[in-house]
């Protein structure tokens, strides 16, 4: 790549320092509501600053990185929680815009990809369902399209569906028949679509919060389905490695920064006759802290690698990006949690906006895989090496029950 990734970083940096940081105050501090004005004045800076895009294409606009480049320059915009949304690469439009480019028609990536990646619009991507419905296990998806001439009626409910109010499209994951599912891309204005109340979530910086979706009677045109017709859940998993690193790479980001201001906090701040930071038990926070960010950073970038050799579909990548998920979703609650300690009574105080990484930063264990489910799929490819083919069985007294599980991971 002819880009020098390095200098890209620091030019990020620094415009999340001069031009984010003050609006994100805004929202922690002074309860500014993080909405679409937000978004698209931060986006115009990023434009002006040159760092605009790291997904999007040279020829539309933006930076055209791989993962490799894509790790270190979302980690520096990754250092303010509204960074990402600034360089228009923040979940769910960058695992989208990554889903669309490797499946969508070209008419689709006219209407719906190019002007995503241009930061025109958003999108949103409904699999989640309220009970009995798909959570953890995606195959329990009961929201369901049916054939119809000319297209498809889908019905259903899902929630917690990021960014649906203001969205321009969202992609409904729904059942299709024969225990398939299937991707369509519904417009947020088709009548069938509803955006119900946004849901009163722990975190407030994703623009569009995170909602309740239904959709009643809401035909779509064949020209609406992503991809093959049952191949939903196998493209859902093709989105996940790449959009679960890029929540690696911010997330790490902020980690860092509140490490730093940590830092700074203790060595101003004196306890029993000198500074906070020459007391060995806070040096000890400093340095697991240290710790988890530098393995957090080897972990992300060796995957990012290997994806961008192996590609989408390599379930090394897959592995490796399940396993990097876990440990930073870990590592970077570790990490602020020891940083509102280091703060004192001040960590749990918003002035001070580590208390707001913290609770913003929880949802990282349970969205895209939640450890519990990573952990499951992780160590079932390490076993299913292990594992002895049973002997051939007479086929007359082979179980119904014996097909093997498949292992899915919800986002
Ligand atoms: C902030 C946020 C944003 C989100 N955005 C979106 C979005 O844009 N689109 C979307 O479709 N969804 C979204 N989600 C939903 C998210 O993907 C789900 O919350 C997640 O998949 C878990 O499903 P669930 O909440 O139904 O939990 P459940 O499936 O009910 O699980 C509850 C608990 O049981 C554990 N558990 C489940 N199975 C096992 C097992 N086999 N072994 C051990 N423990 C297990 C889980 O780890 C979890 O701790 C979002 C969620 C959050 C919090």
């Amino acid at each position: 790549m002819s880009t020098d990734v390095g200098e890209l970083a620091r030019r990020t940096r620094a415009f999340i320092q001069e031009q984010v940081l003050p609006v994100e105050r805004e929202l922690i501090v002074a309860g500014r509501h993080m909405d679409d004005d937000v978004r698209v004045d931060l986006q115009r800076a990023a434009r002006e600053a040159g760092v605009f895009g790291p997904l999007t294409p040279v020829e539309l606009g933006g930076l055209g990185l791989d993962n490799a480049g894509l790790a270190e320059v979302l980690e520096a915009a990754g250092t303010s929680l509204i960074g990402p949304t600034a360089v228009n690469c923040a979940a769910p439009d960058d695992g989208n815009m990554h889903l669309l480019a490797a499946v969508c028609t070209r008419e689709q990536a006219e209407r719906h990809l190019h002007p995503l990646l241009r930061g025109e619009t958003r999108s949103a991507i409904a699999l989640t369902e309220p009970a009995p419905g798909a959570g953890s296990d995606p195959s329990m998806v009961r929201t369901a399209a049916a054939r119809v001439s000319g297209g498809w009626v889908i019905d259903g409910a899902k929630h917690f569906i990021t960014g649906a109010e203001g969205a321009a499209f969202t992609i409904c994951i729904a059942r299709t028949g024969d225990g398939g599912t299937t991707m369509f891309l519904v417009d947020q204005d088709n009548p069938g679509l509803r955006v119900g109340r946004r849901m009163p979530t722990l975190d407030h910086s994703a623009a569009g919060g995170h909602c309740e979706v239904t959709f009643a009677d809401c035909f779509v045109p064949d020209e609406a389905v992503l991809g093959d017709v049952g191949a939903g859940l196998r493209y859902a998993q093709v989105r996940l490695a790449p959009s679960r690193l890029a929540f690696c790479m911010s997330w790490l980001g902020l980690a860092a920064r509140a490490h730093e201001m940590a830092a700074a906090h203790i060595t101003g701040r004196s306890s029993f006759g000198r500074p906070i930071s020459e007391h060995g038990m806070a040096q000890a926070h400093v340095a697991d802290n240290e710790i988890d960010i530098a393995a957090a950073r080897a972990l992300v970038r060796s995957v990012a690698r290997v994806l961008d050799t192996d590609g989408l579909a390599s379930s090394t990548a897959r592995h490796g990006a399940a396993i990097a998920k876990t440990f930073v979703a870990e590592a970077v609650w570790r990490v602020l949690d020891r940083v509102v300690q280091l703060y004192g009574g001040l960590g749990i105080c918003e002035d001070h906006l580590v208390a707001r990484f913290l609770v913003e930063a929880r949802g990282f264990r349970i969205y895209e895989g939640s450890s519990e489910v990573l952990r499951t799929s992780i160590a079932r490819r390490v076993l299913r090496a292990h594992t002895t083919p049973a002997p051939a069985a007479p086929i007359a007294a082979a179980p119904a029950s014996a097909a093997p599980t498949p292992v899915l991971e919800s986002r």
